[in-house]
């Protein structure tokens, strides 16, 4: 081939077409370098046939390309993968493609890299700077650049540290293969019910073939221990497997279990990782040496050279749903990969979404059920508290009741849990004298207070301020109330109430590494956790045997706003959190605090009933033609400045198409008006599930043009609205 088309790791940009100097082979997936006017751009060589281009330049004025990187090209199952979500999600083919290339640095040829870290001597006339960032730096190690953000101070500064003596160099190699998991150590006697399941799963790896199977059971069921029969069989087989999990504080509890399991820990794949790490990682998997990688959705665009099987854990979670950049759902393309790669993929859940189980219905995915939990565990009973009937005293949020049971398990040196999904102290802040309330410069959100670090905080765009002392309108001091209730204050209560216990809020806030999740799940262990109070983070993954209460502080709270998937989200959320009381030999309870006891969701929850709920859920999405029945798309029309966010959105909606089994809603403003500073305006697309809609979508804002300073994008699928 003299002549190669490449996609540039440029969103900008279509794919370009170059000569190939002498010397140089490079065949489809062959990861480049190629230069662009002045600049030299990573590119990967693509089929001209699945990547048509619009400039057909003559041979003899193509620029050659300047090098070819060491590394195995990327596979075509992963380049019709890129091809699938660009088109599926109306995204540019280098931005998907860019995910597979996550390190960069990967693609250069050196063993070994240079880190960083502290010598534990302290020189003794440092700069207040260097001091500051020396101890901002703690235990770290890093590149220099990394250092330096790390400590927010420029590269000079560490570079001085290392001068200084207080920090020094450590050789890291960034090949040395990972260590092989062994099938064999540490396999579980499986019940009979899991054995089924784990048979299943096992001749579906075995085959080779693309198999889709909701791996449906009970919290506590031990669906863990039977996908992990799948994985053993990918190990044996000597192919690779990829497990999703939805956050990355689950990461931890994995691991360990992984290893109890495996004898060694699998390549963890998650945005904390150190440049180096990432770059070891990327290559053993690209090489095909790491067998089994664990990590979040991004994991999904690695470039697996032998990929056997894929597990999405929690595959009901909407953190799987991806917000920004390219809008993909994890899930969804998950699936697609396992078609691409013929291989099996397990989408393991409690909760299952709608759309995974009416896939099941259709027939397009197998299912295998574990219907009761592992060993002598129950499910939890669970009973609502009407709030209502039997209220908090005044300026509290926990009832009689639920502060009776807290009491009791106190008294059995027994662990609860209080679930509330709404981190900080509370959601708004107002004056007590002008009425004031704090908002966000930038969202249309309010601050957020978090009294452990005495700042409002803005959950959008991360906005932060000290909590000031005199309301910032009318000056009055100590005028400001804080109104409703976060994680913070319910833990405020909890010491309010039992001054003795030992509580843990666990939020994103206090969970932000898998060192820090490790710590928790330690305190949790040795018993030197009494209560947690915490938000969604808490609700899945962990299992703590001595745990026997969870109170449900606001059922409610998901329910407002009116969402499509608000019911089955409240479902999903408290079915889960309810999954971890009882997980041990002693009986969990569990007690769901709701201004409306009556409401369909609570009742089935009470009763345990997931079919009548997720009957009538279905009914009620057929009837209204919402997915999985029809397809919603979101146009988002963004600007800094409304008055052009708000044109281009009007001019967006006058052109939209009329299509028979197609209606478009809007322009509106955006659930969220204004976000990280910019005005947002929202067209609804909705149409019938037969029909093209990116392909509509495509030929419509294809046609378009608009201002510069307007942005618009489109979230296929889209979530929450
Ligand atoms: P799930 O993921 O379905 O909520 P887990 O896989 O976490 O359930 O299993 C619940 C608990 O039961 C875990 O502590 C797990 O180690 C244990 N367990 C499950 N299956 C077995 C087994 N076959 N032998 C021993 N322990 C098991
Ligand atoms: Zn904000």
């Amino acid at each position: 081939m003299s002549r190669a088309r490449v996609l540039i790791l440029n969103a900008a940009l279509g794919p370009l077409d170059y000569r190939v100097p002498h010397g140089m082979a490079v065949e489809p997936g062959s990861i480049v370098v190629a230069p662009l006017g002045p600049r030299q751009l990573l590119g990967v060589v693509w089929e001209p046939e699945f990547m048509p281009s619009d400039a057909e330049v003559g041979d003899n004025r193509l620029r050659p390309l300047l090098a070819k990187a060491e590394v195995p090209p990327l596979g075509a199952s992963l380049r019709r993968l890129v091809e699938w979500t660009a088109a599926y999600y109306l995204a540019p083919p280098a931005a998907v493609l860019r995910m597979c290339l996550s390190s960069t640095s990967a693609l250069e040829g050196a063993r070994s890299v240079t880190e960083y870290r502290a010598t534990g001597e302290v020189p003794d006339r440092l700069t207040p700077q260097r001091a500051q960032a020396l101890e901002r730096i703690g235990d770290r190690q890093g590149l220099i650049r990394e250092l330096a953000t790390t400590a927010d101070v420029s590269d000079a500064v560490i570079r001085g540290l290392v001068k200084a003596g207080a920090l020094e160099g450590v050789e890291v190699d960034i090949d040395s293969p990972f260590p092989l998991p062994d099938p064999d150590h540490g396999a579980p006697t499986l019940s009979t019910d899991q054995r089924a399941a784990a048979d299943t799963l096992v001749a579906d790896v075995a085959a080779r073939a693309f198999a889709p199977t909701l791996l449906d059971g009970v919290t506590g069921s031990g669906k863990t221990e039977v996908y992990f029969e799948a994985v053993a069989a990918a190990i044996r087989a000597g192919q690779q497997t990829v497990v999703l999990l939805p956050e990355i504080a689950l990461t931890e509890p994995f691991l360990k279990r992984f290893h109890d399991r495996f004898g060694c820990e699998p390549v963890a794949w998650h945005s904390g990782l150190r440049s180096s790490q990432r770059r070891r990682a990327w290559r053993a998997i690209a090489s095909g040496q790491a067998l089994v990688t664990v990590g979040a959705r991004s994991a999904l665009f690695l470039p697996y050279h032998n990929l056997g099987l894929i597990v999405v854990d929690e595959a009901h979670e909407t953190s799987f749903k991806q917000e920004d950049g390219v809008h993909y759902h994890a899930r969804d393309v998950a699936v697609m990969r396992g078609k691409f790669e013929s291989c099996p993929v397990i989408l393991a859940s409690a909760t299952p979404a709608i759309e995974t189980r009416q896939q099941v219905a259709l027939g397009r995915y197998a299912e295998v059920q574990l219907p009761g939990r592992y060993g002598p565990a129950e499910l939890p009973t669970i009973e609502a508290i009407d709030l209502i009937a039997t209220p908090p005293e005044r300026g509290r949020w926990l009832a009689p009741k639920l502060v009776a049971s807290l009491r009791e398990r106190l008294e059995r040196r027994e662990q609860s849990l209080l679930f509330l999904n709404r981190r900080g102290y509370a959601p708004l802040t107002l004056c007590r004298t002008c009425g004031h309330r704090f908002q966000c410069p930038n969202c249309t959100a309010w601050m957020v207070e978090h009294r452990l670090t005495r700042r409002l905080a803005c959950h959008h765009c991360g906005h932060v301020m000290p909590t000031p002392r005199a309301c910032p309108e009318c000056k009055a001091e100590d005028s400001l109330v804080a109104c409703g209730p976060g994680v913070e204050r319910i833990a405020d209560e909890v010491a309010l109430l039992f001054p003795e216990a030992k509580t843990a809020v666990v939020t994103s806030d206090t969970i932000w590494s898998p060192a820090k999740a490790a710590e928790f799940v330690g305190r949790m262990e040795a018993g030197d956790i009494d209560i947690v109070v915490g938000t969604q983070l808490v609700t899945k993954g962990y299992h703590f045997p001595n745990l026997t209460l969870v109170g449900v502080v606001d059922a409610d709270l998901g329910l407002e706003g009116g969402d499509l998937r608000a019911a089955e989200r409240t479902f999903q959320q408290i079915r889960q959190v309810s999954g971890r009381a009882g997980r041990g030999e002693k009986p969990g309870h569990v007690m769901i605090q709701t201004h409306s006891p009556k409401a369909q969701v609570m009742r089935a929850l009470v009763t345990g009933d997931a079919d009548a709920f997720y009957t009538a859920e279905t009914a009620a999405r057929r009837d209204a033609g919402a997915p999985p029945f029809g397809r919603y798309a979101a146009i988002i029309v963004s600007s800094e400045d409304r008055a052009c966010a708000h044109e281009t959105a009007l001019l967006v909606g006058r052109s939209a198409p009329r299509v028979e089994g197609m209606a478009v809603y809007g322009p509106a403003p955006a659930p969220l008006a204004m976000l990280r500073g910019r005005h947002r305006y929202r067209l609804l697309v909705h149409a019938r599930r037969a029909l093209d809609v990116q392909d509509i979508i495509r030929d419509w804002l294809g046609g378009l043009e608009w201002s510069a300073k307007a942005r618009v994008a489109v979230d296929v699928d889209p979530y929450s609205f």
